[in-house]
């Protein structure tokens, strides 16, 4: 019988042990009060972190634990007289050099084998760090918060800027194209070789510009969200092949093989006409643009599950990854050595992925750099627009 009892005790003591090194482990203070608030026991070794008194200061003056709020600490005294459990608790501490601590604070009663109340377990938790790093964060988020709204006001006023001028420049830059048309109609008669030829100049120079001015107005709508929308019933592959013929001059001059997998079973689909032609020619265009001499694109188009599934893949430069995530994004244009080229905006993967979207469809890329891309795009067939 007495090894039994003297085994417990060994066992308790082992029990004791274990529960003081999982609490020195945690970081927390703990001790121990009467209920005349003495301190009868703390655990030894992390006190003068927190409270900046040792062991036996807070012995001799119990009362050198001071809260920084009265009312909070009268408010937990009541708790605890009415036998109550507190965990975690945020509350501040007056450490020794008068400095406020933040604490998480724990309050277990402790009780008589009778039920009868004879003090309490204190655990405080440092948290300042914590904290500090909360109040930290909590600044950071608002100053980026404040970044994002003037960044969004500049990039409103940038949006406006852009529809004043492109508007401005649309007018004399009709004026020009159209006298222009009107005297190469009257070439043979009046003018010279070199007019001719500074006639060629001015109209190929005029529809660049122009081009670049629709492209800036066509940013503008997305940006500006003022994209009004011409829906007729249409047969995909009919602005497919329309789209085809138009860059056919191009494809050839590249000699570049274009195939299409088009089903015949396709269901005419309720679309504006102009805007989704635009993101076929933007994607074909550049298929044959960033391809590589005798390269091949191929065009499929699928039905499935209420959707028309579009894929434009080409045998071209391809497009690095880290690229990737900009690309659709307005005036990106990859390469740096590349974009010196006239006729590059920069904007027609944007154009192209604000019009699939303003159809509630949903517009991607992969791409492998070498090798080529593939472009792909869903519209829904049943969207009410
Ligand atoms: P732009 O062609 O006028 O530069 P885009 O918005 O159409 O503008 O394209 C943005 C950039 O994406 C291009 O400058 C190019 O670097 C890259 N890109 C687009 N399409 C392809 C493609 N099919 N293959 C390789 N790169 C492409």
């Amino acid at each position: 019988m007495s090894e039994y009892v003297a085994e417990l005790g060994q066992e308790l003591l082992r029990s004791i042990t274990r529960v003081e090194t999982l609490i020195n482990e945690t970081g927390d203070v703990v001790l121990i009060r009467d209920t005349y608030n003495n301190i009868l026991d703390i655990n030894l070794k992390n006190v003068d972190e927190l409270f900046g008194y040792n062991v036996e200061e807070l012995l001799k003056k119990p009362g050198s634990i001071r809260y920084a709020d009265v009312e909070e600490y009268e408010h937990i005294e009541q708790m605890i007289k009415k036998n109550m459990h507190i965990t975690h608790y945020k509350t501040q501490i007056i450490s020794k050099d008068n400095k406020l601590v933040d604490v998480h604070l724990s309050l277990l009663p402790l009780k008589d084998s009778q039920g009868k109340n004879i003090g309490r377990v204190e655990i405080y938790k440092d948290i300042s760090l914590i904290s500090t790093l909360e109040r930290e964060l909590k600044e950071s988020y608002e100053k980026l918060n404040t970044a994002y709204v003037t960044l969004k006001e500049l990039d409103h006023i940038k949006s406006e800027f852009i529809d004043i001028i492109a508007h401005e420049l649309r007018t004399p830059l009709t004026a020009i194209i159209g006298y222009n048309d009107l005297l190469e109609l009257n070439r043979d008669k009046n003018l010279t070789d070199n007019q001719k030829q500074y006639l060629q100049v001015i109209r190929r120079h005029a529809h660049e510009l122009n081009k670049l001015v629709t492209d800036m107005l066509d940013v503008s709508s997305i940006e500006t969200k003022q994209i009004s929308l011409a829906i007729e019933p249409i047969e995909i592959s009919e602005i497919v092949y329309d789209v085809l013929n138009k860059l056919e001059p191009l494809a050839t001059e590249r000699q570049l093989n274009i195939t299409y997998e088009i089903s015949d079973d396709l269901p005419i689909i309720r679309i504006d006409k102009h805007k989704i032609s635009q993101t076929f020619f933007n994607l074909i265009s550049n298929a044959i643009k960033y391809n590589i001499d005798n390269g091949k694109i191929t065009i499929t188009i699928e039905y499935r599950e209420s959707k028309l599934y579009v894929e434009i893949t080409d045998t071209g430069i391809g497009i690095p990854s880290y690229q990737l995530p900009e690309i659709f994004n307005p005036f990106y244009m990859g390469d740096a050595s590349l974009t010196r080229e006239t006729g590059k905006t920069g904007i027609g993967l944007y154009v192209a992925k604000g019009n699939v979207e303003i159809h509630g469809g949903s517009i991607g890329v992969e791409s492998v750099e070498g090798l080529g891309s593939v472009f792909h795009f869903t519209l829904p067939v049943n969207k009410k627009l």
